[in-house]
């Protein structure tokens, strides 16, 4: 953690009040040093298991959570276990369909295609720009004549995202859930990058305390004080009276 201190501020800065699809980048880059194209060309699986990665190396595997159930209320105390969502399985990169008269190659979006569409003004905007990346070919089917983006007609897109509802499964994690009071069960979905970002979020916020706290009692600097052990933040902390 204390050689963590400095890139965890790093990262929350660069994701604080981003989308969560550039928060997520923020991480990849930072915790795990991958290149930022490298990222943005991973598919949203292959985030999600990085993130866990990540998330296993700084907190451990075990994931507290809580939950209500929907049924009488009963507050249920979780401890899920990262490695249940590993080695969710792949999906292929490309994929063909068929439209009217017309062969459609399309691709599911990279984790960079949500990041970069997650800043869109519009929805309308980010859903063409989405499309127009993930279709990769148009023909049509008895002459295999390439179709001009401008020619795709609505059924095309449509049809698209469809597919790329159906195929995207990886990306959704669903915990099952039994209550033990009224015996309710029912499933809840596990965002990792969510979940991640706001435990990155509350240990940023807990570092930033104890910065202004030691800066405050000793005139240090703030690289000093990220450069210290935890252990001997806080023991000085102690001294201080924090
Ligand atoms: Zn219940």
């Amino acid at each position: 953690m204390s050689a963590f201190a400095a890139t965890l501020l790093d990262v929350w800065e660069t994701g604080y009040r981003q989308p969560p699809a550039r928060q997520a980048l923020a991480v990849l880059a930072g915790c795990l040093k991958i290149p930022a194209e490298v990222a943005a060309a991973c598919s949203v699986g292959e985030r999600d298991q990085l993130l866990m990665t990540a998330r296993q190396s700084l907190l451990g595997w075990r994931l507290p959570t809580r939950a209500d159930c929907p049924a009488c209320g009963e507050l249920l105390e979780l401890n899920l276990d990262l490695r249940e969502f590993l080695s969710v399985k792949g999906t292929e990169p490309r994929s063909e369909l068929l439209v009217d008269s017309l062969r459609v190659i399309w691709r599911l979006p990279t984790a960079g295609d949500l990041a970069d569409v997650a800043t869109f003004d519009s929805t309308e905007g980010a859903r063409r720009e989405l499309l127009s990346r993930c279709i990769v070919s148009v023909r049509e089917l008895e002459s295999d004549a390439i179709v001009a983006p401008s020619e795709w007609t609505d059924a095309v897109g449509e049809a698209v995202e469809v597919a790329i509802e159906r195929a995207a499964p990886e990306s959704d994690f669903w915990i099952h859930l039994n209550c033990p009071a009224c015996g309710h069960s029912w499933k809840v979905m596990f965002d990792i990058v969510t979940y991640f970002w706001s435990e990155l979020d509350f240990l940023a916020q807990q570092l930033l305390a104890e910065v202004h706290q030691l800066a405050t009692a000793y005139g240090w600097h703030e690289q000093q004080i990220l450069a210290m052990s935890a252990r001997r933040r806080a023991a000085y902390l102690e001294m201080c009276g924090a």
